[in-house]
């Protein structure tokens, strides 16, 4: 492991964030807790911050501070707390921590992310949403800084594991030497062999019922509809410097193979695990290093087989949908991102059906291709176009 750690988890009360505490628990002599933050459940927020030691805690509002107080009262000296995006920016540039995990959801998490990779921390990266809006800004971020990029999305940090080197934790220019293609696998979700008629009436319930991960709602009802599988697409070419055509997706129901590079020569590398994000987390935390991370074996003879199929975009629109964004460019991105998280937003509060989320996000690209084109060179272009997307869809009967 790369010396002592200070690390700032940024949605540490979520899927993600609460798997992170579970992998640094296991190092106290090598990893330390500098902040936590969160955006709703300060109780636990308040339990997390005890139990870690945490000198900062991040939350979003006055209220949100005042809840957290509360939730403290009487367990000792408190941890320094700070108010507001801005502040939340603010910590994961600040020189306390060396190491930002970015596990918040959706493009709420861009603006601190990118401040970790411009003040060249190790970024463990699982906002996919962050790179979807604004994956050359936060390259480029990478790039001047020299922070340290390391995937943490398990398909990504799959191929990152399967490349020459095992990866290099920066910005690549081009695709790495002798690659030919990427290959992400998907779980398909829970709605693989439902009937077509019958996606019209699932519930959230059904939605985040994924087979093989648990996860946050939103990633769980993205995991349904694969445009999880699709901004992971856009997060792989920006990640791995890979162009649309030479990243492919293939359903493999079991979720054991995260993920595969195949090269010139025909060899085709994978990487395989539990579906546990501790894997993925406990690399990017020991990188280049192999810590523990309290995930179990792969039993092969107890899984007996594999299984592998093409996706059915008719059944996945929202696949097809990605590719095109990611061929359309960076405002289209951005589209299809903003209207994705206000149609599931939508959809978890039962205001709309499962199968108008791919209409929502196909009228937002349609609305943002007949508009002229817009400069997006910095944080405030793309918040400015995230949010006017907002408006459009919110605007479609959804807010
Ligand atoms: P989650 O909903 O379980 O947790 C989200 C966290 O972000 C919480 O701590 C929440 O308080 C905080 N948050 C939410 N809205 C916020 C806002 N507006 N401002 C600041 N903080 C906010 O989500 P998750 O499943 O842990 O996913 C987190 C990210 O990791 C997502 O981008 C997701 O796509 C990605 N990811 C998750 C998994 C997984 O297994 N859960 C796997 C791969 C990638
Ligand atoms: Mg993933």
């Amino acid at each position: 492991m790369t010396g002592f750690q200070r690390i700032a988890v940024l949605g540490s009360t979520g899927s993600v964030g609460e798997s992170t505490l579970d992998v640094i628990a296991r190092y106290p002599e090598q990893l330390r807790v500098y902040a936590l933050s969160a955006y709703s459940r300060m109780d636990k927020l308040a339990l997390q911050a005890a139990a870690t030691g945490a000198e900062v805690v991040v939350v979003p509002d006055a209220a949100a501070a005042q809840r957290f107080r509360r939730a403290w009262a009487g367990t000792g000296p408190m941890p320094q707390l700070r108010v507001g995006a801005q502040a939340l920016a603010d910590t994961a540039a600040d020189p306390g921590c060396t190491t930002v995990m970015a596990a918040i959801v959706g493009a709420a998490g861009l603006p601190a992310a990118l401040a970790a990779a411009q003040a060249g921390k190790r970024v463990l990266l699982a906002n996919k949403e962050a790179l979807v809006a604004a994956g050359s800004l936060f390259m480029a971020a990478v790039r001047q800084s020299g922070a340290e990029l390391l995937p943490i999305d398990s398909e990504h940090n799959a191929i990152f594991q399967c490349l020459p080197q095992g990866g290099h934790a920066g910005a690549p220019q081009r695709p790495a030497e002798g690659v030919r293609k990427l290959i992400l696998t998907a779980s398909g979700g829970p709605f693989r062999r439902m009937d077509l008629e019958d996606l019209h009436q699932v519930t959230p319930a059904q939605a985040c019922a994924h087979p093989n991960w648990s996860m946050g709602r939103k990633i769980s009802v993205d995991s349904a509809t694969m445009v999880n599988k699709g901004l992971e697409v856009i997060e792989a070419h920006w990640l791995f410097a890979m162009p649309a055509d030479r990243i492919e997706v293939v359903i493999h129901p079991q979720s054991v193979v995260h993920s595969m590079v195949e090269y010139e020569d025909g060899s085709v590398l994978a990487q395989l695990g539990q579906p546990d994000m501790r894997t993925p987390i406990a690399y990017g935390l020991g990188f280049p290093q192999r810590l523990r991370s309290g995930v179990s074996p792969l039993d092969f003879a107890r899984l007996g087989r594999l299984d592998f199929e093409a996706p059915d975009l008719k059944r996945f629109p929202c696949l097809a949908l990605s590719y095109a964004a990611l061929r359309a460019g960076q405002a289209a991105c951005i589209t299809l991102n903003a209207a994705n998280e206000v149609a599931v937003a939508a959809f978890l509060e039962g205001r709309l059906p499962y199968t108008w989320i791919a209409r929502v996000i196909e009228a937002a690209l349609e609305w943002q291709a007949g508009r002229p084109s817009v400069t997006l060179d910095s944080l405030g272009d793309v918040l400015s176009l995230d949010g006017q997307v907002r408006v459009f869809a919110g605007n479609l009967g959804l807010a």
